[in-house]
């Protein structure tokens, strides 16, 4: 394999941090028992937030960006894999405490690796990235608590992002009715292409909330948090569900324990990272069936490594819709 490859590498100086593209050897890369040669990566907000230096994703200095990654394996020492076999890896510290996917090499734990999904392509696995198996693991913990397609509608908040459009397109697809709440107006027919039926307005939930109103859902996946998830969780019906994945709007939960003890709604947390590998076996499994491969297409924009640092600045800002696929060659 090539000695050197393109890394995007932060790093810490006097005046904070700074993200550098950098030449790197195998040598630099840190302990593991697999080799991959990543092909594509992708963006999602947590990277953002780690190439920005806006929230301390990393947590410690030198540390390669992306969180997600997708390749081939080059060697391993791990039993279950062999040179040229297609793998993806989201989370388990990538980006944090480990060096990450925006690079043309990386050297991790063979655990960490899931085998790349039939039918899916490497692109489209990362189409799907971290934000989109959250999705897939945000409909399976409502599917867990019993949130199913004839008990009425399922609300998605920060519907024209990531995590959002991959989740409006796999409710479509399991026969729920789906309500997007955006504050891109102008992206309505975007979510309807996608399997939305009704579009609200991000402000109807931002407010503000009461500690209990009119119920409106079965269920959400939220990306939003803050009041915007104290007010879904406000308007889940008797027994519904809500997914927390995000922090979009903020990391806080002004609410109410109301929609709790007066109507028996569950919030369910999602975590992606530390998820275990049954699990994320499961949703990748599930990410094959349910996800139409036409609207993954639909909702994703394809770029080069060499983006990252304005596409990092633009999905913070809320200006990057659905999902992006990284070249890592480019
Ligand atoms: P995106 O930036 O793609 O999507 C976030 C969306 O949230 C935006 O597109 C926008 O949707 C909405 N939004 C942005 N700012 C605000 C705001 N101030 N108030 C209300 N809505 C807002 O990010 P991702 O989809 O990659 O990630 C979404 C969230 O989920 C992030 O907070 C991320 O950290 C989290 N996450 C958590 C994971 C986990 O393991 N728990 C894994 C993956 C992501 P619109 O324009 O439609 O209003």
């Amino acid at each position: 394999m090539d000695q050197s490859f393109r890394a995007l590498l932060l790093e810490k100086s006097e005046t904070g941090q700074t993200a550098t593209f950098r030449t790197l050897t195998l040598g630099d890369l840190m302990e593991g028992d697999t080799v991959v040669r990543v092909t594509h990566s992708t963006l999602n907000y947590k990277d953002g937030l780690a190439v920005t230096g806006k929230a301390p994703i990393a947590r410690k200095y030198p540390m390669i960006a992306g969180i997600d990654l997708a390749g081939a394996v080059e060697t391993s020492t791990d039993p279950r894999y062999k040179p040229g076999d297609a793998v993806v890896l989201n989370g388990w510290g990538l980006s944090e405490s480990h060096y990450g996917g925006y690079a043309g090499v990386a050297r991790v734990k063979g655990e960490w690796l899931v085998p790349l999904q039939a039918p899916f392509s490497a692109a489209e696995a990362m189409a799907i990235g971290t934000a989109g198996y959250t999705a897939m693991l945000a409909v399976m913990a409502l599917e867990d608590q019993k949130v199913h397609p004839g008990g009425g509608p399922v609300l998605v908040t920060g519907a024209a992002g990531g995590v959002g459009s991959v989740a409006i397109a796999l409710l479509a697809k399991l026969g729920f009715t789906v309500i997007a709440s955006t504050g891109r107006p102008e992206e309505a027919d975007y979510l309807k292409g996608l399997g939305a039926q009704e579009i609200i307005p991000r402000a109807e939930l931002s407010g503000d909330p009461r500690p209990i109103a009119k119920e409106r859902w079965q269920g959400a996946v939220d990306s939003v948090g803050s009041k915007t998830l104290a007010n879904v969780l406000a308007m889940t019906r008797y027994g519904g569900a809500v997914a927390a994945c995000g922090l979009a709007q903020g990391m806080d939960l002004p609410g109410s324990v109301a929609p709790f003890i007066l109507r028996g709604v569950t919030l369910t947390g999602i975590d992606s990272v530390m998820c275990p590998r049954p699990r994320r076996l499961e949703a990748w499994t599930r990410l094959a069936r349910d996800l139409d491969r036409e609207r993954l297409a639909a909702m994703t924009a394809h770029h080069g490594l060499s983006e990252i640092p304005d596409l990092a600045n633009r999905i913070l800002a809320g200006q990057v819709r659905g999902r992006v696929v990284i070249d890592v060659a480019r």
